[in-house]
């Protein structure tokens, strides 16, 4: 502008003010731009800070939501019931755990107060009452809750004061304790039961610790031993033993204690009285599942009159045992001296019963001149007689012997079928004049059995006279089978037979039927105890089968000459 040359000054002067105003209007307008660019940074600046803002406003919010979430979660997830009461006693927040405990949904729970559901703070006033104690301090205490279906729970309550929006407010953790409290109760009954039933049996019950010190006796010790608590637990219950058995005992006590081993001691406790009386003790170990020894549980029983009464039995039996020895002593010396007798009276009668014997048979012969009917006939009946003495006579010499050891057999190979046929022979007479057929059939003449001649006859002779006096009718048979080393010899009969109670007897001295139709017939029961000792003594075996009334079968078996050779 400055090079602007005007000869006209008022033109210049125009032209310089329009110049002016020119310049002043451009600027102006680059200041209104500026200031318009400046607005709209401004405003864009804004916007993003606001935005920002904005976002963190959110992440925050999200953030804390997740918090809140998670502390839900946790609350929720607790086995405890936890609840927040305000101090109206109204529930400000619960979780799940707390109202699954007393039954309801938890969005009811959040309208309930405190007295709805505990039963010593069931009305308002009750509640109010202990609530300022309750907000005071922090503490525990146990409580019952009443649950929605009406059921009681037994809860452990652990609680403590908080502010809560500008209150004071209760926070508590309550655990359901029902099952505890019950498994408590149960065992306080339990142990209850047991403590009675320690009282009530008849015997010192008493109980120890591990180590052997003992707690408690039960009153039917301190009514016998007249001590006290004071003088009975610990060790005390030592010094009411008798001296005599006081080391005994306690060493056996100590020993059982330290091997953890059941004890047991029969020992003398005093009475109230002084005296002493007879107990049996005795203690087991009771032990935990992890089997260490919690206590000793022991019971003493008065077992005097039982021992007084097994020391008299015991001195009873002594002398019924001496009594017995004395007289099995005696028995024996008169066995023998009656077998002694036997022998020689048997022998001494002999002699005279032989000439009895020989001169009636003499006489009957009419050696001595002729006899009138009745004198032959009184003279038969004193030879019978005779003889049947001598048989008896001999048979009882014969069982006297065998039973002393003083039978002397002199076994031989003997052949049967003579044996047999003398026997046939000698029995004929007497069986044809019973009326009864005698069958023997002989065995081969090769037949040799091991025996003693004069026996085997004797055996052979009592079985066939048995079977012709015991036979009404019908007949007797005799015959003999080879038997395993052995020979059988059977007598079989069709008489009156024996009954099967009889049976086993039949082989007893003196043993008879007790059957009318046995007594009836002459005899002494000796016959067939000594044929089986006889039997037996050769090495054989005698048996009996019969039918009452059918008849009857007697078997005997010899062994077979050179037996032990085939
Ligand atoms: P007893 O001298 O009495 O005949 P035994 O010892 O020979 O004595 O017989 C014992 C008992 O056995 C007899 O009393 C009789 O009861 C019974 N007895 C023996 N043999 C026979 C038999 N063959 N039939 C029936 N009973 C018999």
């Amino acid at each position: 502008m400055a090079h602007l040359v005007c000869g006209d000054p008022t033109i210049a002067d125009q032209a310089v003010s329009i110049v002016v105003r020119a310049d002043v209007s451009i600027l102006l307008l680059v200041l209104l731009s500026l200031l318009l660019v400046a607005a709209v940074l401004t405003m864009l600046f804004q916007r993003r800070r606001q935005r920002g803002l904005y976002e963190a406003e959110r992440q925050l919010r999200e953030k804390l939501a997740e918090d809140a979430r998670r502390v839900r979660f946790l609350l929720d997830e607790a086995m405890d019931g936890i609840v927040l009461t305000d101090d109206g006693g109204a529930v400000v927040e619960a979780n799940r755990s707390y109202a699954r405990m007393l039954g309801y949904d938890l969005d009811v729970v959040r309208h309930l107060h405190i007295w709805d559901w505990d039963v010593r703070l069931d009305t308002r006033e009750k509640y109010l009452a202990a609530y300022p104690r309750v907000l005071r301090e922090p503490g525990q205490f146990e409580a019952c809750f009443r649950r929605a279906d009406g059921s009681l729970l037994d809860v452990e309550v652990a609680h403590s004061p908080v502010l809560w929006d500008g209150r004071w407010c209760s926070f508590s953790v309550c655990r359901d304790v029902t099952e505890r409290k019950r498994a408590e109760a149960a065992l306080r009954q339990s142990e209850h039961q047991f403590r009675l039933f320690t009282e009530i049996v008849p015997l010192h019950t008493w109980m120890t610790t591990p180590d052997g010190q003992a707690y408690y006796f039960n009153q039917y010790w301190y009514a016998y031993t007249g001590l006290t608590p004071e003088q009975s637990l610990g060790r005390g219950w030592i010094d009411a033993l008798h001296p005599d058995d006081l080391r005994e005992t306690a060493t056996r006590w100590q020993a059982a204690v330290q091997a953890g081993e059941p004890f047991m001691v029969e020992t003398r406790i005093r009475r109230h009285d002084g005296t002493y009386r007879w107990f049996l003790a005795r203690a087991l170990p009771a032990r935990d599942p992890d089997g260490s020894i919690v206590r000793w549980l022991g019971t003493s029983s008065d077992v005097d009159d039982i021992k007084t009464e097994q020391s008299r039995l015991e001195a009873s039996l002594a002398s019924r045992t001496r009594d017995l020895v004395a007289a099995r002593d005696q028995a024996e010396t008169a066995s023998r001296v009656k077998d002694i007798f036997l022998a020689t009276m048997s022998h001494e009668l002999r002699t005279p019963l032989n000439s009895i014997i020989g001169f009636s048979e003499l006489m009957l012969a009419g050696i001595a001149g002729d006899l009138n009917e009745e004198q032959q006939r009184q003279l038969e009946i004193v030879r019978r007689s005779g003889h049947q003495l001598l048989g008896l006579i001999s048979e009882v010499l014969d069982i006297s012997k065998i039973e002393t050891g003083q039978l002397v057999l002199e076994p031989e190979p003997l052949a049967l079928a003579p044996i047999l046929e003398e026997q046939r022979q000698a029995f004929e007479i007497q069986a044809a004049d019973c009326g009864l057929a005698l069958e023997v059939r002989l065995p081969d003449p090769g037949l040799v059995v091991l025996g003693d001649p004069k026996r085997v006859r004797q055996v052979l002779g009592n079985l066939l006279s048995n079977a012709i006096k015991y036979t009404d009718t019908g007949g007797v048979r005799l015959w003999t089978a080879r038997e395993d080393g052995y020979v059988r010899v059977t007598v079989e009969d069709t008489g009156i037979g024996v009954a099967p109670e009889d049976l086993p007897h039949l082989f007893k001295p003196f043993y008879r039927a007790a059957s009318g139709r046995t007594r009836q017939r002459d005899g002494t029961g000796l016959g067939l105890a000594v044929s089986r000792r006889l039997v037996l003594a050769m090495g054989g075996s005698i048996d009996a089968a019969s039918e009452p009334g059918r008849g009857s079968r007697f078997t005997f078996t010899l062994p077979l000459a050179g037996a032990a050779t085939d």
